[in-house]
């Protein structure tokens, strides 16, 4: 299979479906740049610094500084004129699915895994155009297209991999229809699982199997399903779907190789069975009690938040999910209230599914976030502490070095942005108006500098 998909994704190149003003990262060496005459949003504060040079030197932040830096020897400096604009770090999206994001759902159960991979590639460079470079997948089948990106195939954003999203019989995650019923175990796989896009586990012991297997993969954490779901057909948003043992699995098996797992979780039962489990992220929370929310701050998890508003961009499903969809919507202002009320770790993240209409909108959603937060906090959240967030990948994390951050030593994901967006954070809504300069790795990938 991998054969097919290099084949399919170097037919993408050759057809010149992703021809546009970025530049494959395979042309592009890391080089030395120096971006003059900038004033940096570093991933934390709330004020942009004075006037600064920054010196980028094999796809790290080598230096800082207010003073001009001379060039390092015998190399070719590009410089880009910052001319006062805002350096900041590249976005960060903490709940993403790379495979899931073009297809309709539709589309997605024909289980047609090319044609999947090269909707995805498509995708994952309008990803990186939108200024984000790097994203948290919390499920689907992006292993070959992670490597491609990472080779410098084509462009794409960092993906921080889970693999299959694993689940129970009539889980989130489990699309089969009563002709599927009943599985024999040891029977023929599913379709979603034949793809790798989520995996059934009906015990300890299958879920450690199937743990193992994402780890093989390359999974950079686990994602379990912890509770009911919106876009799945069987699961009631209330019902708590893996055991404390079941889940406790997961967790040894991804320890045992120096990661951790993350749940989506909507409900207080859910997020508390997964909290005592020694679950590390909770996705969502949307419907927890005050309760959940202390004791996720107790035991220092994290809690990944998308801001799910009735704002008419929902992709098209059942009538069924909808009425979910909305369930959920009455939880969002509630679960901000406990997030601010005890300060819990939170992660921004759009979690779009089905619709790369709604992806475009990427940046939108994050500003959205205003509603609640600050400027430097929202950016905060999809830069510095997204960065944090994607340490917990320890042993397993595919990019060690620190993201989310503009400091000597950081990798260098940047954004050259027109105008400052801790005094307007709409300017993120229009990533190809004002991301003037998009860099990842040290390369760059946009520059409308000249
Ligand atoms: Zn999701």
């Amino acid at each position: 299979m991998h054969r097919i998909l290099k084949y399919l994704l170097n037919l993408v190149l050759v057809l010149g479906c992703v021809a546009s003003p970025v530049v494959h990262a395979q042309d592009r060496p890391s080089s030395t740049v120096l971006f003059e005459n900038v004033r940096i949003f570093d991933g934390t504060g709330a004020r942009l610094s004075g006037p600064s040079n920054v010196l980028i030197v094999g796809g790290v932040i080598k230096t800082i500084s207010s003073a001009p830096i001379a060039d390092p020897p015998d190399v070719t400096v590009q410089r880009i004129r910052g001319d006062g604009r805002t350096l900041m770090p590249g976005l960060i999206d903490s709940h993403w699915h790379t495979m899931l994001v073009s297809p309709s759902m539709f589309e997605l159960l024909q289980g047609d895994l090319g044609y999947l991979t090269l909707l995805a590639a498509v995708e994952a460079q309008a990803t990186l155009l939108r200024g984000f470079t790097t994203v948290r997948d919390l499920g689907g089948p992006s292993f070959a297209l992670k490597r491609a990106i990472d080779e410098g195939r084509l462009p794409g954003p960092r993906i921080y991999p889970s693999g299959a999203i694993i689940t129970i019989t009539g889980g989130h995650g489990d699309f089969r229809g009563a002709g599927d019923l009943p599985r024999h175990p040891g029977g023929a796989l599913t379709m979603q699982e034949t793809v790798n896009a989520a995996q059934l586990a009906d015990s300890p012991d299958e879920v450690r199997l199937r743990v193992r297997e994402q780890l093989l993969l390359g999974a950079s954490q686990i994602k379990l399903t912890a509770g009911g779901g919106v876009a799945s057909p069987h699961s009631p948003l209330d019902a708590s779907t893996f055991t404390e043992e079941e889940l406790r699995a997961a967790v040894q098996a991804a320890a045992n190789w120096g990661t951790y797992v993350g749940v989506h979780a909507y409900t207080s039962e859910a997020v508390q069975r997964a909290v005592a489990a020694g679950v590390k992220v909770i996705e969502h929370g949307h419907l927890m009690d005050d309760a959940s929310a202390r004791l996720i701050v107790e035991k220092g998890l994290w809690l990944s938040f998308q801001p799910f508003v009735d704002d008419g961009f929902a992709p098209q499903m059942p009538a069924s999910s909808m009425a979910r969809l909305r369930e959920l919507f009455s939880g969002t202002e509630r679960t901000v209230a406990l997030i601010k009320k005890y300060k819990i770790k939170m992660a921004w993240g759009t979690d779009v599914l089905f619709s790369s209409a709604n992806a475009t909108r990427q940046g939108v959603l994050l500003a959205k976030m205003q509603k609640w937060f600050s400027a430097p906090e929202v950016l905060a959240m999809a830069t510095g502490r997204s960065g944090e967030l994607l340490q917990l990948s320890g042993r397993r994390n595919p990019y060690p070095g620190r993201l989310g951050v503009v400091q000597e030593g950081a990798l260098a994901d940047l954004l050259l942005v027109d105008g400052n967006p801790l005094e307007d954070l709409k300017l993120v809504e229009d990533p190809g108006k004002n991301f003037l300069v998009i860099m990842k790795d040290g390369k760059v990938f946009k520059n409308l500098v000249r």
